[in-house]
């Protein structure tokens, strides 16, 4: 896996503070997408120990809430397994940290693979630049929803962690 950039003290992306992974690799190709540069799976650095440490370091921090994987899409088929190796790693010495997720892709398409399963939230879909709401929370169109994932597998169903 390859990464553009690791932002700390991020306000944006989740709850809380949160340290953000920026991983590089897009297939969606969204108008007026926020960050094109990361769409090439080629780009970026590759996600080596010494930033897995410079990320782990952070989540030490009693103010910071957790990790945010955003990018580009974490869920790019190249990077899935290193995602969800790094969610489990992440839960295993961090398990009071909340682990937000962002991808392209909709929840019916992801929602069984373990990057997904192991998340505490995933805000899913891809940037529609016709449904552009600079209103709404942690997303920039209506049709992305922040979903709770351990509600929605218990339920079956997509229960959102919040609407406005
Ligand atoms: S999914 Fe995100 S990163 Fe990918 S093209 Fe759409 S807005 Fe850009």
């Amino acid at each position: 896996m390859r990464y553009h950039n690791i932002t700390k003290d991020d306000m944006l992306n989740g709850d809380g503070l949160r340290v953000v992974l920026w991983v590089a690799g897009c297939t969606h190709k969204c108008k007026n997408c926020h960050n094109p540069v990361t769409w090439d799976i080629c780009g970026g650095i590759p996600f080596d120990e010494k930033a897995k440490k410079e990320i782990f370091e952070c989540l030490q921090k009693p103010y910071i809430s957790g990790i945010t994987l955003s990018g580009g899409d974490p869920l790019h088929p190249a990077n899935c397994s290193d995602i969800a190796n790094l969610i489990k790693e992440i839960r295993r010495d961090y398990p009071e940290k909340t682990i937000w997720l962002y991808t392209g892709f909709c929840w019916e398409e992801v929602c069984t693979l373990d990057a997904v399963q192991n998340a505490d939230i995933l805000v899913d879909g891809p940037y529609i630049e016709e449904e552009k709401d600079t209103s709404l929370h942690w997303r920039g169109s209506a049709n992305q929803r922040v979903i709770d994932v351990k509600k929605s597998l218990e339920a079956g169903k997509v229960i959102l962690y919040c609407e406005d």
